[in-house]
């Protein structure tokens, strides 16, 4: 029985990535995301339900249209792939619960967070303000948490944010490095003041309100590490040319990672922390 429920969180992860998918793809380009029914980017031809199968349907069809032989990037599948294995995860971390729940709902917003800003430098507001008042929602039901601390963490993790965006502004300003707006995004490069945009600093708010106050500080612990070891990856591996980066996929991939160890990593911090 447990395979069966395993098997179905897969499949239903995979479906929910597929609809991210889309989400990321028309909401930027202010597109309906119930119609049309999806279509070939090239020759815009409906794709049929038998072909539009997560994850199957790409390698089935070799990742081309089957219409015009345009390719799919293999992105989609990776998509729906990763966000089935995720649901899957969360299935044998947390069990059918409320908690469960609530967690499939921050990494669906925290995936689509990180396709929109890796594509446009932007996150939706229906996915970070939205998800502010998602996480706080989660809070009334049984075995989530409580509505102060995580309310109180929602607008600390915004002021921190909004703090540090103003504080390199100051000081950055009139350097090089006083906006990082990617190339063609040069006319937006106020919106990324001090290397941070407003999206980053309410999608902080938003893994507040989902995480609570100990999880938020590993998530965001987690995403500073990360941004900065691939920071200077990519200064190594660019030699020294500054490419640009967007910080919210590493505020997702830090919010992912708490979800699933950050209660180990903060009992393991405070243990430490006793015995110094
Ligand atoms: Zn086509």
């Amino acid at each position: 029985m447990r395979a069966v429920y395993l098997l179905f969180s897969f499949l239903f992860g995979s479906a929910v990535g597929s609809f991210l998918n889309v989400v990321a793809w028309r909401v930027p380009r202010g597109e309906s995301i119930v119609r049309p029914s999806s279509r070939c980017t090239s020759c815009g031809t409906a794709i049929k339900w038998h072909d539009n199968i997560p994850v199957v349907s790409w390698f089935f069809l070799r990742g081309r249209c089957r219409s015009c032989g345009g390719s799919f990037s293999f992105r989609y599948a990776l998509v729906e792939l990763v966000t089935g294995l995720l649901f899957l995860g969360l299935f044998l971390r947390f069990g059918p619960s409320w908690l469960w729940l609530k967690h499939s709902v921050f990494i669906s917003l925290l995936i689509c967070t990180i396709l929109t800003d890796i594509d446009h430098w932007i996150i939706l507001d229906s996915v970070s303000i939205g998800g502010i008042a998602a996480g706080l929602l989660f809070t009334l039901a049984p075995g989530t948490g409580d509505l102060l601390p995580h309310l109180i963490t929602a607008a600390a993790a915004f002021l921190v944010f909004f703090l540090i965006r103003t504080v390199a502004g100051i000081l950055l300003r009139g350097k090089p490095g006083y906006t990082i707006a990617p190339e063609g995004h040069e006319d937006e490069s106020r919106d990324f003041q001090g290397g941070m945009g407003w999206g980053d600093i309410k999608l902080a708010g938003m893994i507040g309100a989902f995480l609570g106050p100990s999880l938020t500080a590993v998530a965001l612990f987690l995403s500073f590490l990360t941004g900065a070891l691939t920071g200077i990856a990519v200064i190594i591996a660019g030699r020294n040319r500054r490419i640009p980066l967007p910080f919210g996929p590493f505020l997702a991939l830090g919010s992912v990672l708490a979800v699933f160890a950050g209660q180990a990593i903060w009992e393991l911090y405070l243990r430490l922390g006793l015995s110094v």
